[in-house]
């Protein structure tokens, strides 16, 4: 083998190429190969040899510049039919224009490290770079599936301005998929990948009337718990309600006051400082319903602080007849959906979880699309997966499985027959890749520090 080590190449000395200022703008390396079989068509009919023509192959880089492998090709051409084909050529990737070692350099560097950093390790353009990274993905990811854990929640987070969703680990804080859009379809077709649905005990998720039955239908002996943070919004949404009617009647400079420090009404009253507290107490008293709409508010924020389910529901039972009928209509919203979801609401005292953990996702996202990644939403999901999700490929799956007698089984739930679902796999039909998911705080840390 020669200095390009690559089997069945024979190279000549590298052609530095460079610019006018001296640097080097792109190598290229004549190639020949030397595997020299005689290709056959027609029946076996062994073809004749026509010109030659040199492709252009990449290579992993020789200088910190484009590197293009000249490849010198034989061309054959069938006496029987015509047909002319190159000769055959090894370490090429079917797919691209690059080495085959050029092509798993890629996929490990754009896993690891942004695009653009992967892509100036490699002396090659981001948009390669991005097209191997998405053929990858399309690979490894095409049968993904989770194992749902104990605490199963699901919520929509928004990403340029659209609806996504995402299944997550409440307990531990891993998302395990994340989809493109929250439409039913979509997500029931994923639930229904779900392998071991009597393992979830809890299901939490928000009051997007859609989902209501698919709880009942996928995880049947779940408990549903109606995510707090999403029921608490409701009060801070009404408050600015009440803010906003307000407001229109104000008159002078009182708007711009009141208009500017918005955001001082959603706050609650114990973070605030005693300057806050100050600032606010002055503006509530401008108009009597911003004062009494911000106590609502503040009282219904406590219910969700109180120890027990039965403090809770008399609490609010409380709040509702004690509402004074000025600011009734703001709170409009809450009350038909306590009236609506109420005890998968209080279920909460039972079982207290909540996406607290995996909330301050939403504006990360956004922010990381200004900070300048670049990720499509596929890419994202793909990404986060590959780098963290600990994923079992299906060709390892069996393998793990053997190895862990028994734990597959246990794993996906106790009434699948490991045994019959190993042949039905050996098959080839049903294996799949299976992942842990992706550990929300590790992702934001890395997205914030630029390494994703
Ligand atoms: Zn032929």
């Amino acid at each position: 083998m020669n200095w390009l080590r690559l089997e069945n190449l024979e190279a000549a000395d590298p052609i530095v190429i460079k610019d006018s200022d001296g640097r080097v703008a792109e190598v290229q390396v004549p190639c020949v190969s030397t595997l020299g079989a005689v290709p056959a068509c027609c029946l076996g009919v062994a073809m004749k040899r026509r010109d030659k023509r040199v492709i252009k192959i990449r290579d992993r880089r020789l200088e910190p510049a484009p590197t293009w492998l000249h490849i010198k090709v034989q061309r054959w051409v069938c006496p029987n039919c015509g047909r002319i084909k190159n000769e055959a050529i090894d370490h090429i990737h079917p797919d691209h224009r690059i080495t085959q070692r050029l092509f798993e350099d890629l996929t490990f560097a754009a896993v690891k490290r942004p695009f653009e950093d992967a892509a100036n390790l490699n002396a090659v353009e981001v948009t390669l770079v991005k097209r191997v990274f998405d053929a990858v993905a399309e690979e490894k990811l095409s049968d993904y599936r989770f194992v749902a854990p104990r605490v199963l929640g699901v919520d929509e987070k928004w990403l340029r301005k659209r609806p996504r969703w995402v299944a997550y680990d409440v307990e531990n804080g891993f998302a395990l998929e994340l989809l493109q859009g929250r439409d039913e379809p979509t997500v029931r077709s994923l639930l229904n990948q779900v392998d071991n649905p009597f393992d979830v005990e809890v299901f939490c998720q928000d009051m997007h009337w859609p989902y209501a039955h698919l709880a009942q239908e996928f995880f049947p002996d779940a408990t549903v718990v109606i995510d707090k943070f999403h029921v608490v919004k409701m009060a801070n949404e009404a408050m600015d309600e009440v803010r906003k009617a307000v407001q229109k009647k104000l008159q002078g400079d009182v708007v711009l006051r009141v208009s500017n420090r918005r955001r001082l009404f959603l706050r609650r009253w114990e973070d605030l400082s005693r300057e806050g507290q100050d600032v606010l107490a002055e503006l509530l008293a401008l108009d009597d319903r911003l004062k009494l709409g911000y106590t609502w508010k503040e009282k219904f924020f406590d219910i969700f602080e109180l120890p027990t389910r039965r403090d809770a529901e008399q609490a609010w039972m409380r709040w509702l007849m004690d509402m004074p009928s000025s600011i009734k209509s703001f709170f409009n919203a809450i009350r038909w959906n306590m009236k609506t979801w109420g005890p998968l609401i209080f279920n909460y005292f039972d079982h207290r979880y909540t996406s607290g953990k995996v909330e301050n996702f939403n504006g990360l996202l956004d922010r990381m699309n200004l900070m300048g990644y670049g990720y499509t939403f596929p890419q994202l999901r793909a990404k986060a997966l590959l780098k963290y999700g600990n994923l079992i490929p299906k060709a390892d799956l069996r393998m793990f499985m053997q190895e862990h007698d028994g734990a597959l089984a246990a794993l996906l739930g106790p009434d699948l027959d490991e045994r019959a679902m190993l042949e039905d796999r050996v098959e080839g039909t049903g294996w799949y890749t299976l992942g842990s998911g992706i550990p929300m705080a590790q992702w934001v840390a890395d997205l914030e520090a630029r390494s994703f």
